[in-house]
Parts: C-alpha cells; structure tokens; sequence
C-alpha cells in the first residue's frame, strides 16, 4: 500500500477525526492524498496557503428533513443532503443520489471525488453532491414525484444556476430530474434551465447527456489501449452495473468492436453466450423498470442468471465497474487477473476497494480511475449548461464529439502528468494531481 507523506499525514489525521465514522470519505481524502506528497515536494508554497487542508472541508454541508406522503396516505419521513464542496472553478456541480445507504460520508465522498473529476475536465465547474436515503425502489410514479417535490422543496433555496447546479447519480434519471425541476420553476417562477442537468430535451437537456457517462467511459478506455497501439475490437468484456451508465457503455462497446458477456444488479448476475442483448436490456431497465432476472426468462438459450455471484469471475481481458463504490474487492481483482484482464476502467465512483486498485497497479494491469473515466457524464452536463446559457441546443453529433474531444484531452492529461512526475502510465497519480493543481491555483488565486 502506498505512504501518505509525512508532512501530509497530520492533514490525513485532522480529517478523520473531524469526519469520525465517514469510511467511505476517508477512504476518498487517503486516496487522494497519496498522490499528492510529490506535488507538496515540488510546490513548496502550497502549504503557506493551506491549499490541501482547505481542499478537503467542505464549504457547506446541508442537512434537511423530507416529509412526503406515500400511496396509502401516510406521512413517510426521509434525509436529504447537499455537500457544497469547493467552488474555486465554478458552481457547485454533482448529482443527486437516491439510494437507502446514503448519508453523511457517503455524500462527502461523492462530492470530494467530484472536485478532482470536475476540475479535470477543463470546464468551469466546482464540486459537490446530494442526495437521500430515500429507497426508489417499489414506489409508484406518484410517490416518486412527491418525494422529488418534498426534496426539492427544501433543496431550492440552495441552489441556481451560479450557485450550484445538481444532476442525476444512482437512483435519479430523467423523470427525477423533470419532477424535480418542475417543483423548482414552481417555486420560484423563473425558468431557470441551468438549475439542473439531466434534463429531458423537450424542456431544456442535451443531446448524448444520458449516454455521456458510459460512453465517455469507453472513450477512455479506448485511448489507453491506443496509447499502447492496442483496441478494443474483438475484446471479451465484463460491464457490473445494469442502469444508465453500464447500458451507454455496453453500447459503445460494441460500436468499437467489443464483446460484453455480462452485467449485473444488486442480486446477482447475467452471463450471455452471445454477448448482452442492448435491446432487451434497455426493454427490461428502462421501459418495464424491472430486476435483471427477468433478461434470461425473456432470452431463453444461452442466457444464465447466477444469484448472489461476483461478476468478477466471467473471465476478460476489458473490466468496466459500472454499480457503485467498494463493488471490486481484493478477492475479484486477483480472480481478475488470473483470468488475463489488461485494462479496468471504473464507470461507478470508487468501486474498486483501494487493496483491489493496488493489485492491479502491481500485476501491470491498466487502471483507469473513476475520476477521469467517468467525467464524460459531468462534462456533457457542463455541455448542457453551455447550451442553456446561449439558449441553444446542438445536434447529437456535435455534442458527441466535444464529448470524446473532452476524454481525449483528460486521458493525454492524466498521462502527460503521470509522466511528469516519474509515474508513467499511473493514471490514479496522474488524475490525482491534474485535477488537484488545476483547483489548488484557482483556490490561490481567488485569497483565503
Ligand atoms: N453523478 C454524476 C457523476 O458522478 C454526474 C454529475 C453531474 O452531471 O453533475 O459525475
């Protein structure tokens, strides 16, 4: 396991103790910090300003009660969060996660990542992230909307379009952000379309944003192959996840050539002879919204469903995590590996366990941290933002290119930066401290 930095390590220790109890946001500020003792060596000058220190507190932490009603007329109680991180770079910018395990730390985990990721882009967004501990699953449309107007009702006075601009995560797609979004314009009687992103293209959203993320992902990947005169045609592929980001980037798998034997949900997973059917996939999640079980009784031969598995065990040579955090254990990267993975690119935020990302690092493994592989998504929300602004909207194919423009640039970015200080192909080091120095001069620039 890599050392945090001495002079590092006391900023590491203030941090869990004024944290007690967020694992998951320890884990992100460690992680992060292990990058950064080469840049404390090489600019002296940050510590006078505190940089890193102010880095990881956030500017505000909000919490708030949802009352709503459900379908039988009870009064249903739930937390809601907003993290407003760092806005050095631009309006706070991350998405809403609905999910029962939210709370505090993973907030801040989420919004911490975001920082780094959204910086990385190039775009002038700052971080954060909210969410609830709201459990999505089973409520009907009616209930979905009144939480969504419940939350929102709290939400907005926190919120606008230079203040802090929120999307989807686990748990929130376009009918959420529409229901949410409508509660906003309600209560303030502005129209304020950059408010939110994520929206649906009638009233306002972008071309390509619901593809962004797993699409953007597969760019990525694409270039580290490429980097290395390699591609991605012909490739055995394990995608976990089954939502919006795993679906884009089964997608674009295939367009570049790639085979993807299998994907997942929270229960357990499906393995395909002939590759994951898009078609009946996107049929399942999105239009009947049901569990993943039901891909083999639609598919019949070929199609098996192995509950409670690891999807790590299908072998291939391309991993993409795309479920959530800590979903790649230690145990699944060596299964990985003995089973000739060469490239793992992390669609989720964090989903491999730190033990699991350093097994890869030393077996030579290409490894794509999420904070640079999954950036496609923010960036097309930033995209989204433009075209609000100008009061636009492009076309797919306009929107798509600046999106692969964007991945192209974080990759020669991370890389270009892994290479400067003496870590080549380290894309963890590389994103750590591209995104950090990006925030870290603006932070300087703009005083204490
Ligand atoms: N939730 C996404 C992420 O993890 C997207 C955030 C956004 O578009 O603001 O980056």
């Amino acid at each position: 396991m890599s050392k945090i930095d001495e002079k590092l390590q006391p900023v590491l220790d203030e941090v869990l103790r004024r944290n007690a109890g967020e694992a998951e946001f320890h884990q992100a500020v460690r992680e992060v910090l292990e990058s950064l003792g080469r840049v404390v060596a090489k600019h002296p000058d940050y510590a006078n300003h505190a940089l890193i220190e102010r880095i990881c507190e956030p500017e505000r932490q909000i919490i708030f009660r949802v009352p709503w009603v459900d379908d039988l007329g009870q009064v249903q109680i739930n937390r809601g969060f907003r993290v407003q991180f760092n806005s050095a770079l631009g309006p706070y910018k991350g998405g809403i996660r609905f999910h029962p395990s939210v709370n505090l730390g993973i907030v801040k985990f989420l919004g911490f990542e975001q920082i780094f990721k959204n910086a990385l882009t190039g775009l002038p967004i700052g971080g954060g992230k909210g969410g609830s501990d709201f459990n999505p699953r089973g409520r009907s449309d009616g209930e979905i909307m009144r939480f969504c107007q419940a939350f929102m009702t709290e939400l907005q006075r926190h919120l606008g379009e230079y203040t802090d601009v929120p999307a989807g995560d686990i748990g929130v797609g376009g009918r959420e952000i529409g229901y949410m979004f409508g509660q906003y314009k309600r209560l303030n009687n502005r129209y304020e379309a950059g408010v939110l992103t994520g929206k649906g293209l009638v009233y306002g959203g972008s071309r390509a944003r619901t593809e962004a993320t797993g699409y953007g992902l597969v760019y990525f990947v694409q270039q580290m192959l490429a980097a290395r005169d390699m591609s991605l045609d012909g490739r055995r592929a394990v995608v976990s996840g089954s939502g919006n980001v795993a679906i884009h980037a089964i997608e674009k798998m295939g367009q570049f050539g790639g085979r993807v034997m299998a994907c997942s949900d929270s229960n357990g997973y499906v393995f395909d002879d002939e590759g994951i059917d898009l078609e009946l996939l996107k049929e399942i999640k999105d239009v009947r919204r049901e569990r993943l079980s039901e891909y083999v009784r639609l598919k019949g031969a070929g199609a098996h469903y192995i509950e409670n598995g690891s999807i790590w065990d299908v072998p291939c040579e391309i991993a993409l995590p795309c479920a959530t955090q800590n979903e790649l254990t230690e145990k699944d990267a060596r299964t990985l590996i003995k089973n000739g993975v060469i490239v793992v690119g992390e669609g989720a935020n964090m989903p491999s366990t730190p033990e699991a990302v350093n097994m890869f690092q030393d077996a030579g493994v290409m490894f794509a941290p999420g904070k640079a592989a999954n950036a496609g998504g923010v960036a097309t929300s930033a995209l989204e933002m433009q075209q609000n602004a100008s009061r636009d909207s492009w076309s797919f194919e306009q929107t798509e290119e600046r999106l692969a423009q964007i991945m192209r640039n974080i990759h020669d970015n991370c890389a270009a930066t892994a290479d400067e200080y003496s870590a080549p192909g380290n894309y963890v080091l590389g994103a750590n401290i591209a995104g950090f120095v990006r925030v870290a001069e603006a932070m300087r620039s703009l005083g204490v």
